[in-house]
């Protein structure tokens, strides 16, 4: 079936005219048509418009034009700014709300021919790590229907892993690409902190955010990577330095290069399948040629603590403009103070207040040194513990998550224990290192997917890439299916 294909083997069978981008989105959209009903990965999509855009890729290649995203249908989260397509963040403040814009990544996947297609599903405003706090329902996993995908970017993985399009955009300010991808048995990839541009991408921490792929194999997350990477003027925290051809670091070999398992991540609440998977891709990578070496990251502890100061700082200045006033929904009130509060009371869930609370109160005067000061300087701390680790190893190993997919349900009563699931991906953001997460195994009863984590490097996504590469070409997991 063509929506099973990956991006590299469409751009060959697209090349060879063996089949056209209009029968690609439509077996997506057939697709989407039989299991969403089931699996909620999207939030709404255009099929019309999705077919003219595949109708016009259809004539640049009849053209001979060639391109490797060229006719490829790739579905967005519902965070990213695509011109005259509904943004809502999962929130019912947004109300009717289009954008008048393409963030930078859209504008560069348009301009490569892709598909550009869909809103997926998502926590509001990206905070949450299950998609149980989106405002349009929950999304389920689709190896296991009473199980979360994982979140906060739950439609971007479960769309990919059931095959509704051949990859899709996500962001990760503290795991939001890599748990999913985990969880939902696809490769998620966040690149290093101004790597690819934000502009219009809705911040939600704009000092963690960064805009990645979800992709069947770690070939399509380099040549997806590619086309996103790059300098952009309108985001200043974008660097100026060369995009790689990264599908071409994809040479198999990891022979002699140096994998830090760090000691401080093997922690009590590892779930023994989880550990055992994790413990046998290690083996694995070392059957390969790679040198394992136990490193140590002394502040990992501090985590979760300080990402969650740091994120909702930044979060409660970003949301300050949801005021009814500039975007979308309006309830109206006697003064303006009043109207603030009913569009903000009303407009935004429990998870988005209770963020923005903590993030008022983190930023307060009288608080502001003894929690957000303080929290800036551990995160210096931790970032200084990745940088030492890598004068020693070419990359980290460790899960991407503690568990594999909960249930439905299981922890949305109980934040500190959500937040405590994304114990092995906040340090990457804190960081500003790229990390990336790829299929390692099952569950044995339910099986679901468990992820192997990889960080690596400021700008060493190549590195990861090799090395995933290098590993999921000598295991099986990548190919299975969920059972739809
Ligand atoms: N789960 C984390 C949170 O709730 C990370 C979310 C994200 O990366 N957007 O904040």
């Amino acid at each position: 079936m063509l929506n099973q294909s990956t991006i590299s083997d469409l751009a060959t069978k697209l090349a060879k005219r063996e089949t056209s981008s209009r029968e690609v989105t439509q077996s997506c959209l057939d697709q989407i048509a039989r299991v969403d009903g089931q699996i909620h990965a999207f939030i709404s999509h255009d099929d019309v418009d999705a077919l003219a855009q595949a109708d016009a890729a259809d004539k640049r290649l009849a053209a001979g034009e060639r391109g490797p995203l060229l006719g490829v249908p790739i579905a967005i989260k519902d965070v990213l700014a695509v011109k005259d397509q509904p943004l809502n963040c999962c929130s019912k403040i947004l109300g009717k709300f289009t954008s008048p814009y393409d963030a930078t990544v859209i504008e560069k996947l348009k301009a490569a021919g892709a598909v550009v297609f869909g809103r997926l599903n998502m926590d509001e405003f990206a905070m949450g790590s299950s998609t149980e706090n989106s405002a349009f329902g929950t999304t389920r996993n689709p190896w296991a229907l009473d199980r979360i995908p994982g979140g906060s970017s739950g439609g971007s993985a479960a769309a990919v892993a059931a095959d509704q399009c051949i990859a899709s955009l996500g962001s990760d300010t503290g795991g939001s690409i890599r748990q999913p991808a985990a969880l939902c048995g696809c490769v998620g990839l966040k690149p290093t902190y101004g790597r690819v541009s934000r502009y219009g991408l809705v911040a939600f921490a704009s000092s963690l955010d960064q805009i990645g792929p979800f992709t069947k194999d770690v070939r399509d997350s380099a040549i997806l990577l590619e086309t996103l990477s790059g300098h952009d003027k309108r985001d200043s925290s974008s660097v100026p330095q060369p995009v790689p051809n990264y599908a071409a670091a994809l040479d198999g070999n990891v022979k002699g290069l140096k994998l830090g398992l760090p000691k401080e991540y093997m922690i009590g609440g590892l779930d023994s399948e989880v550990k055992a998977a994790v413990d046998a891709a290690v083996k694995q990578l070392e059957k390969l040629g790679a040198e394992i070496v136990e490193i140590s990251l002394p502040h990992t502890d501090y985590a979760v603590a300080t990402y969650y100061i740091i994120a909702t700082a930044e979060a409660s200045a970003n949301l300050a403009r949801f005021d009814g006033i500039r975007y979308g929904a309006r309830v109206d009130g006697a003064d303006p103070i009043e109207l603030y509060g009913n569009t903000r009371g009303q407009g935004f869930g429990p998870e988005v207040k209770r963020r923005i609370i903590l993030g008022t109160y983190v930023l307060s005067s009288g608080y502001y040194d003894a929690y957000y000061l303080r929290a800036q300087k551990v995160r210096t701390l931790i970032r200084q513990d990745f940088l030492k680790a890598f004068e020693k190893v070419d990359a980290i190993v460790t899960p991407t998550t503690p568990t594999a997919a909960f249930k439905i349900g299981e922890k949305s009563d109980d934040p500190l224990q959500m937040y405590l699931s994304d114990i092995f991906t906040i340090s990457c953001n804190l960081a500003g290192i790229p990390g990336l997460s790829l299929p390692c195994g099952f569950t044995k009863s339910p099986k679901l997917p468990i992820g192997l984590q990889l960080l690596g490097k400021p700008f060493g996504e190549e590195m990861l890439l090799k090395i995933a590469h290098a590993y999921e070409q000598s295991t099986p997991f990548h190919k299975e299916k969920a059972p739809l």
